[in-house]
């Protein structure tokens, strides 16, 4: 017996009988950022109750050395003050939670501390708010990114990019053709191909073979063009952490995850998460253009394995000094944590860390 309809997906039925084919990154921002029937809008989506987890869920030890990373460049940058820490798509506030516990050793830095969380989802803000109570500093939250101060920045952000939709472009002879949704003949959703697109891509070439795909994301680019945009007006700083891949490729990275497992992209619009490989050459790129003039000498990074950042930032060090005098079940929860962060056949080599920052600052291994 075929599921019942969600609500999101009776409505984009009628949008799509109605005014035609969708193309995916109108889908995924309805799927996920739609007001009244998006997943992040509606669901709680983090955690063993949720659909995915995330490193911050995993240990503690992944704020930890966020944080100190964090404190570090803001003291390369001077010190500014308020230390104005921005998290972007902050999911249960628990990044925020561990990187504040960390700068609240260094009390001038904590004195100094306003977090900023940017967030769309009404249920995650309540969470947030709810597990940064104990932290005792100004919290703002903001809408959109259009409304962060006009100062120095320090922006984090962890799997927030791969949730910006994307565009899919397939090839067919000598052109791309944009991937669309639509209706099959039993008016179920299914993907097609739109009428061929211009598009500032390479034109398909020896590379490609018919049916390959092309991602873009418009989006983060955008995204990322304006927070550089802010770094080098004003100063700051900026880490961005998501799986995805460093060089340009092919390939269809569209994936959708309910209850920890994966599931067909078209089904159940609004009620399972929707991501992409972060496309981490276009960022720097994006970040690169709009840094040409930046008074403050900013620089951006080229992307390294999360695995490779964390160990460089002491990883296994921090990891012995948690387990120190704890029992033997304990020393293992760490042990097992520190795998699932760092190891290359976990979240070590997939995802991948790109920074924005002072091109002075000494910090291992971004700099
Ligand atoms: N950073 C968290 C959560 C990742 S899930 C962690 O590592 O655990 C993605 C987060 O981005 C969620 O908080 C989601 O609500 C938020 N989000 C998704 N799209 C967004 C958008 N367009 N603007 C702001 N926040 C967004």
């Amino acid at each position: 017996m075929r599921d019942k309809a969600t609500p999101l997906e009776s409505r984009l039925k009628r949008l799509i009988t109605a005014s035609g084919p969708i193309d995916l990154a109108t889908y995924m921002s309805l799927c996920l950022g739609d007001p009244e029937h998006g997943y992040y809008t509606r669901h709680t989506p983090i955690g063993a109750d949720g659909d995915f987890t995330t490193a911050p869920e995993v240990s503690q030890l992944f704020g930890e050395l966020l944080g100190i990373w964090m404190l570090s460049v803001w003291q390369q940058s001077g010190c500014p003050s308020p230390f104005h820490l921005v998290e972007l798509g902050p999911g249960r506030g628990t990044l925020m939670q561990d990187m504040a516990r960390t700068i609240q050793s260094q009390p001038d830095a904590f004195a100094a501390l306003h977090i900023h969380l940017v967030e769309i989802s009404p249920t995650l803000r309540d969470q947030q708010a709810h597990r940064l109570e104990s932290v005792k500093r100004p919290i703002t939250w903001h809408d959109t990114i259009e409304s962060l101060p006009e100062a120095p920045l320090f922006l984090i952000a962890n799997e927030f990019f791969d949730c910006l939709p994307i565009h899919q472009w397939v090839r067919k002879g000598d052109s791309w053709h944009e991937r669309v949704v639509g209706l099959d003949d039993n008016g179920n959703l299914a993907f097609g191909l739109g009428p061929v697109r211009a598009l500032s891509a390479p034109s398909p070439d020896a590379e490609t073979e018919d049916g390959a795909i092309l991602e873009q994301s418009p989006a983060s680019d955008a995204v990322m063009a304006t927070l550089a945009h802010k770094l080098a007006s004003h100063g700051g700083a900026g880490l961005f952490i998501d799986y995805g891949y460093a060089k340009p490729g092919y390939g269809d990275t569209l994936q959708a995850m309910r209850n920890h497992a994966y599931a067909n992209p078209l089904a159940k619009p609004g009620e399972q998460d929707l991501t992409a490989h972060v496309n981490f050459s276009a960022l720097a790129h994006a970040a690169s253009s709009a840094i040409q003039t930046n008074p403050h000498g900013l620089t951006v990074s080229p992307a390294i394995k999360q695995g490779d950042f964390l160990l460089a930032m002491g990883l296994l060090e921090r990891a012995g000094r948690l387990g120190a005098g704890k029992s033997a079940q304990e020393q293992e929860a760490i042990r097992d944590a520190v795998e699932r962060l760092a190891a290359p056949d976990q979240m070590g080599s997939l995802f991948h860390c790109l920074a924005i920052l002072p091109h002075h600052c000494p910090i291992p291994p971004l700099s």
